[in-house]
């Protein structure tokens, strides 16, 4: 395994950073998760350019320009000969000393590592997640723009402790207002009568795959539309699934032991799963 660091190669044994880079010490920096499928990048540009705000955001300047980093994720890609991966580069905000303040760090810290990755869930894809509402609440965006992927995601592990620990497959956070916003990594939906509903994007991450079933339930000729949704949509939807690099288009049919529908994956999460793995195997940077 081939890993990049601030522009060179190392050996996993050797991939190491400095127990002062603040992406350790504060959680300063951001990071995302991209595909490739069969040897092309899918929505490469897209999760670039994510990181690049998220980065602009937190006043963070990557020391190299988008197409020098596109070429360094496409390099590790060749480097490790992977085909089908799952790629997580990360922006840091460097080497400074024990204060907080980001002028210490004079040099922000990239790194890119790549492993082999097929199916997250498995059998799920078929069988369906177990969902579980939890406790934590996801940081409002009057508290920290929802869009920065930071390396804060202490929410997001919270969250997956509780789902863990009630027997789930992944959590489902609301936001502070009461309404639900998203899972612990990836977006969710919900549908009701033939038309699909998922939270507004201001109070989640504007995910990617989730873009992309936005673009394909507008091909599909399937209506979808932003809106406030509650336990009550949840638990009489007649499907769910939720949305993300990692988990692709998953599922849910059962939430809060609860059965969700007639508790198998329904027709239009089966379109829409079809749909996308059709797109990821023939789009995407080679
Ligand atoms: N929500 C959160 C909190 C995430 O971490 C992710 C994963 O990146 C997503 C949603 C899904 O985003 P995407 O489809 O861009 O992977």
């Amino acid at each position: 395994e081939q890993i990049y660091i601030d522009g060179k190669f190392y050996s996993k044994e050797n991939a190491r950073i400095s127990v002062y880079d603040h992406g350790l010490l504060y959680g300063d920096g951001v990071f995302e998760g991209i595909r490739a499928y069969n040897g092309r990048v899918f929505r490469l540009d897209e999760h670039i350019d994510r990181m690049y705000d998220g980065a602009r955001a937190i006043c963070l300047v990557p020391p190299l320009s988008k197409e020098e980093f596109k070429e360094a994720i496409l390099e590790t890609l060749r480097r490790n000969d992977l085909k089908d991966a799952y790629i997580r580069p990360i922006f840091t905000r460097g080497v400074g000393d024990l204060g907080l303040d980001p002028r210490k760090c004079p040099k922000a810290g990239v790194i890119i590592i790549a492993v082999s990755w097929g199916a997250m869930y498995g059998d799920l894809y078929e069988k369906g997640l177990t969902g579980v509402t939890v406790s934590v609440r996801r940081n409002a965006p009057e508290a920290l723009p929802t869009n920065i992927k930071s390396l804060n995601y202490l929410n997001n592990i919270l969250a997956k402790i509780e789902a863990n620990e009630k027997g789930g497959d992944e959590a489902i956070i609301f936001d502070i207002r009461g309404n639900i916003s998203e899972g612990s990594g990836d977006n969710i939906f919900i549908i009701k009568n033939g038309r699909i509903r998922t939270p507004f994007v201001q109070y989640n991450l504007n995910g990617i795959t989730r873009g992309a079933v936005f673009e394909l339930a507008e091909k599909l000729g399937i209506s979808l539309a932003e809106a406030n949704l509650g336990y009550f949509d949840l638990y009489t939807a007649d499907e769910v699934f939720v949305t993300g690099t990692a988990a692709e288009i998953a599922p849910m049919t059962r939430i809060d032991g609860r059965v969700i529908g007639d508790g198998k994956p329904g027709p239009v999460t089966k379109k829409l799963m079809t749909a996308y793995t059709e797109l990821t195997r023939t789009t995407g940077t080679p």
